[in-house]
């Protein structure tokens, strides 16, 4: 079976410390085991990287970052460059998080440029889109994720065929409220026709569903035909919950 393997990629977003992330990455990478079955991350604060880097060290856990700086290097005061993470083991960047869009105001155009950044260094952005409960009920979805994805594309020419998409509907995220496995499957299939529309290789792109997903909830909605995975937030701190998800995906 030639089946697209799954991605399974915990956002840890400001939580953690090194106890507690000591315990967290053990249990995960022992009940991984030497195969998952899946490809699956864990993107944890900048400060825990190089932690969480050995702990993962001869395992198949991959390690991401939740930002990265649209900039190379320079006067930046607080911004972390791709080249840095990709000195501490670093395979994928979450860029434009809905909280990021709306607490730090991240434009479509900057997170285009974070996705460039990351993927000239051979990091994978998971680029997230999605609505606000508002654009849903005025009946905006589809246009708001292809405008932001439009942003991704526009930047990024041949390369976009290298990136990872979220779909993560804002009035899903931290509040136990799921889009319901056709809500998302609906808004995927926008995504992958419009990302088929701009490279050959769209088949390339895994397209995360992400939003209280959980271990109830995660086999339904993986199940869809263009749901290649999960971004999981609460959900990813409890080790226990994490590989049911991920046991899920195989
Ligand atoms: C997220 O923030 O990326 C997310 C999906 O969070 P949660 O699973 O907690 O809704």
């Amino acid at each position: 079976n030639m089946k697209k393997k799954k991605l399974i990629a915990g956002n840890w977003k400001m939580n953690g410390g090194i106890a507690a992330n000591d315990a967290l990455v053990r249990a995960v990478v022992a009940g991984m085991g030497a195969d998952a079955g899946c490809q699956v991350a864990v993107c944890a604060p900048a400060p825990y990287l190089a932690q969480v880097q050995m702990l993962r060290h001869g395992s198949a856990l991959e390690l991401g970052a939740q930002d990265v700086s649209r900039h190379e290097q320079g006067a930046y005061t607080g911004e972390v460059s791709a080249a840095m993470l990709k000195e501490f083991g670093v395979r994928f960047a979450i860029v434009g998080h809905s909280e990021r869009r709306q607490y730090h105001g991240e434009s479509d155009a900057l997170v285009a440029d974070k996705a460039k950044a990351a993927l000239a260094h051979g990091i994978t952005p998971i680029v997230c889109v999605g609505e606000t409960l508002a654009e849903r009920e005025a009946g905006q979805t589809e246009a708001v994720v292809k405008r932001q994805l439009a942003a991704v594309i526009h930047a990024n020419g041949h390369c976009i065929s290298e990136i990872a998409v979220a779909y993560e509907p804002v009035w899903a995220i931290g509040t136990g409220r799921t889009a319901t496995p056709g809500q998302a499957q609906q808004v995927h299939a926008v995504l992958r026709a419009q990302l088929q529309a701009a490279t050959a290789h769209s088949d390339r792109v895994a397209i995360l569903y992400g939003g209280s997903m959980n271990a109830a909830n995660a086999a339904s909605l993986l199940a869809q035909p263009d749901i290649d995975g999960g971004l999981i937030g609460g959900a990813s701190l409890k080790a226990a919950d994490f590989l049911q998800i991920i046991a899920a995906a195989r």
